[in-house]
């Protein structure tokens, strides 16, 4: 252990990168030794991978080097993958090595929850990072690309499955809905051979908003070829087929790719490293802190917030992460000033905007100010770039920015 108090910062996702660039603004130099630890060396927006996976958008516009973001005097950037956290020991498991901490702060994200559902984690594709967006880019244009080059016409190739119609499922639909009628004129395909299906759970896709929003929502998606089966549940997923069950009926659908967008969990690294946790997720105190573990904050997917008002858990989203890295920072200099008061973390939540595909979208913001088509459109892209103002400042919306509001 050195002379400086050592705080580490596991994952550079929303909650972790917002936290090392907090640091660094807050921190004189020889205040602590700040180290970030994350998988790859670059930042991604994971709230943008759903055009990516379709094809709309190339990866490097989602993703962002870190040492572009951060002051490497400042912050000591190790590329390497946590493997687990000893918290009696004050120390970090890495795949090729071990860290020391005095304070910890844990931004690993989320992972893939498939509800025990048959072969779903082997035949499925997830919308998680840039190598599995990548990946479902890649499959959809090879299937395509099959689709004529075998003697047996097969639509299996053609038939896209997406599980879940919350957030994300809905966000790829639109995108998959804007990209298909392109795929088609790129491997001479009859649109109207193409299925785009979702199957959801609920009556309803996006069940936790307006349902005016929801129809809204539905009706466009609806139009530009979208089909949802709701009330149906996922039973099994085959690399050439799926199952699911509706009234009682078990039915089956051809697919060679399936995308699977109606769970996640926290990283499973948090519930193995021993911290007392619910559905995986460390339930923290007021000022981020883990219960009984003082040196050790959480952020992001891997922290459950509840709602005082409510007496649920705040739904886990970029927004929520974002804010509470301000918190976690700031506490951590409280901590190295010596205060004992620590900041509360009060989330200000401004809303969600859910994208549509790049020319539709719908939003309920500022307390329930209902925006669809080109004002939420509009609004998402502002969202956007005030992130990338956020992380970056000018210079980073003006590479990475989004500009492009009409269509
Ligand atoms: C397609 C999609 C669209 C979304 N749209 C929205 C939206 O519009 N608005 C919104 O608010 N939220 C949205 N969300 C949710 C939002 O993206 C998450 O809530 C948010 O990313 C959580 O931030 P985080 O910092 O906890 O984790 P993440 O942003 O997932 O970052 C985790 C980081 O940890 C790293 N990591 C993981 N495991 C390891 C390891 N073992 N070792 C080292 N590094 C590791 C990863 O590389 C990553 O950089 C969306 C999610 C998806 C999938």
């Amino acid at each position: 252990m050195g002379e400086k108090i050592e705080v580490v910062v596991l994952g550079a996702g929303y909650g972790g990168i917002m936290t090392a660039v907090n640091l660094q603004k807050i921190l004189n130099l020889n205040e602590a030794s700040i180290t970030l630890v994350n998988k790859y060396d670059y930042h991604y927006q994971t709230t943008w991978l759903h055009e990516n996976a379709a094809g709309n958008l190339h990866h490097d516009r989602t993703r962002i080097p870190i040492d572009e973001i951060i002051n490497t005097d400042k912050v000591h950037f190790i590329i390497d993958e946590v493997v687990s956290i000893k918290p009696e020991k004050k120390k970090v498991k890495l795949e090729t090595g071990e860290l020391y901490y005095d304070l910890l702060v844990i931004g690993l994200g989320f992972e893939t929850e498939t509800f025990g559902i048959p072969d779903l984690k082997e035949n499925a594709f997830t919308i998680g990072n840039i190598d599995s967006a990548r990946l479902i880019r890649e499959h959809l244009e090879y299937n395509f690309a099959m689709y004529h080059h075998e003697n047996r016409k097969n639509p299996g190739r053609l038939n896209i499955v997406v599980g879940g119609g919350g957030f994300t499922g809905v966000e790829f639909l639109g995108e998959l809905a804007n990209r298909i009628p392109e795929l088609c004129e790129e491997y001479d395909i009859n649109k109207s051979l193409v299925r785009i299906i979702n199957v959801e759970k609920e009556t309803t896709v996006l069940p936790e908003v307006d349902p005016q929003l929801a129809e809204y929502a539905m009706t466009s998606l609806e139009s530009r070829g979208v089909e949802f089966i709701t009330g149906a549940s996922f039973k099994h997923c085959a690399p050439d087929r799926i199952v699911y069950e509706k009234e009682g009926k078990d039915k089956e659908i051809a697919t060679y790719t399936t995308v699977w967008a109606a769970g996640v969990r926290a990283n499973s690294i948090v519930q193995d490293s021993g911290f007392d946790h619910c559905d995986g997720k460390i339930a923290v105190c007021a000022d981020m802190r883990a219960p009984g573990h003082d040196d050790v904050f959480a952020v992001g997917d891997c922290a459950l917030v509840v709602d005082e008002k409510t007496g649920h858990p705040y739904s886990p989203s970029a927004q929520i992460a974002v804010q509470q890295a301000t918190t976690v920072a700031n506490n951590i200099k409280a901590h190295l000033d010596g205060n004992s008061t620590f900041e509360k973390f009060e989330p200000r939540l401004l809303g969600t905007v859910t994208s549509l595909g790049n020319n539709d979208a719908i939003g309920d913001v500022f307390n329930n100010w209902k925006l669809f088509g080109w004002k939420a459109v509009l609004m998402k892209k502002i969202i956007d770039n005030r992130y990338l103002f956020k992380l970056g400042g000018l210079g980073l919306v003006m590479r990475k920015g989004k500009f492009n509001i009409f269509y």
